[in-house]
């Protein structure tokens, strides 16, 4: 029986970039049903090979080629669906009135990583085909980044593949320093990719990292990278667990060659409250990295009666070390999956 509720169409995707099998999606969304809502996702991940565009860049794409559309873009939750769920149906639900309306969630099952689209019970599910010869983004990234087709040649084929303005947004974007930095991170991971190729495990090889999560007072300890991967970008101190350290040894070594932090090292071994393995495998680009995270709080020093946070200073590989209000990081972007591993010590109970 045909009900009269609203028919709202939710397409999610990373869209980078925006080409012609999306824009075909987004046309059908709004040839069948009554509104459509697009969500850019991982708007709290740092640009990389894999997500270069700026999601203003993203939004304006999508606006351009598909007039009445809403756009609105979320976060990733890489640890827990659930809280990326909440996100969704929280944002859906502050822009329509819940019982008036009949949600459907629009995509295209590509592979394993399309298992979100059937992750929402209480909406509806419309599987849509490959459009537009079966484009993808990751072919467009890949040439994009190749180097290989430049000039006329690069804006045919991007012409061929989606919007004139989103081909020359492209090209413009390739000029600018962001695009610089994230071709020497491409050569950082080729090179790593080029050391490791004669091993014999390859299914089995993970490097061991750890991380120190120092708080002090509602602040953070946060450095400033200071090359690829991620240069620039704020992080956690941390870095590879060398072979005669436990991952606890790692942490602390790394958060002093760091941060210079005048803390006496007893007092930080005595300030440890917890750790905890982050692993997921899309945690970073390149050969996957497992870190143990370390959760440290310790006291301020006190001057004349009044805290002081303790001295600091970036050294070694980071450019910058600062404390960063546990208010203001939550509206940061950091390195890898750092703003979820801070989550997970300072809002779990
Ligand atoms: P995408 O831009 O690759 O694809 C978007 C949609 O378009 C998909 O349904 C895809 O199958 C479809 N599509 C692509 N090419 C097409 C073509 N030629 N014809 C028809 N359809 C086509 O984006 P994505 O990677 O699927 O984006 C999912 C987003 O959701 C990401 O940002 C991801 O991080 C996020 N996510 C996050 C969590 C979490 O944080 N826990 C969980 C699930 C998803």
């Amino acid at each position: 029986m045909e009900n009269n509720k609203k028919k709202i169409a939710i397409y999610i995707g990373r869209f980078a970039p925006l080409h012609n099998g999306h824009i075909e999606v987004i046309n059908y969304c709004n040839n069948n049903y009554d509104e459509t809502i697009v969500l850019i996702g991982s708007k709290n991940k740092r640009r990389t090979i894999k997500n270069p565009f700026p999601i203003d860049l993203i939004s304006n794409w999508i606006l351009n080629s598909a007039k009445n559309t809403i756009v609105r873009s979320i976060n990733d939750y890489l640890y827990s669906d659930n809280k990326w769920i909440a996100q969704v149906e929280d944002l859906i639900y502050s822009i329509y009135n819940k019982n008036e309306c009949e949600f459907t969630i629009v995509g295209h099952e590509k592979d394993s990583s399309s298992f979100y689209l059937k992750i929402f019970p209480t909406w509806r599910i419309d599987l849509v085909p490959e459009f537009a010869n079966g484009i993808n983004a990751t072919d467009i990234r890949e040439t994009i980044f190749s180097g290989k087709i430049f000039g006329m040649d690069l804006l045919d084929f991007l012409s061929k593949n989606t919007n004139n303005f989103v081909s020359l947004d492209i090209l413009k974007f390739m000029e600018t320093k962001d695009f610089e930095d994230l071709l020497e991170e491409k050569k950082y991971f080729e090179n790593e990719e080029k050391k490791f190729k004669d091993y014999p495990y390859k299914d089995t090889l993970k490097f061991n990292c750890s991380d120190a999560v120092v708080v002090c007072d509602g602040n953070i300890l946060l450095i400033q990278r200071d090359r690829a991967p991620g240069k620039n970008i704020w992080a956690l101190p941390g870095g590879f667990v060398t072979k005669n350290e436990t991952y606890e040894q790692c942490a602390i070594r790394e958060l002093f060659e760091e941060t210079s932090l005048k803390v006496p090292e007893k007092v930080i071994k005595g300030s440890l409250k917890r750790s905890k393995i982050f692993d997921n495998p899309n945690r970073n680009i390149g050969i996957p990295r497992i870190t143990n995270a370390f959760y440290f709080e310790i006291q301020p020093d006190y001057k004349n009666g009044f805290p002081k946070l303790p001295k600091i200073k970036g050294a070694d590989d980071a450019r910058n070390a600062k404390w960063v209000s546990l208010a203001e990081v939550r509206h940061m972007i950091l390195f890898d999956d750092h703003s979820d591993i801070i989550d997970y010590f300072v809002n779990s109970i």
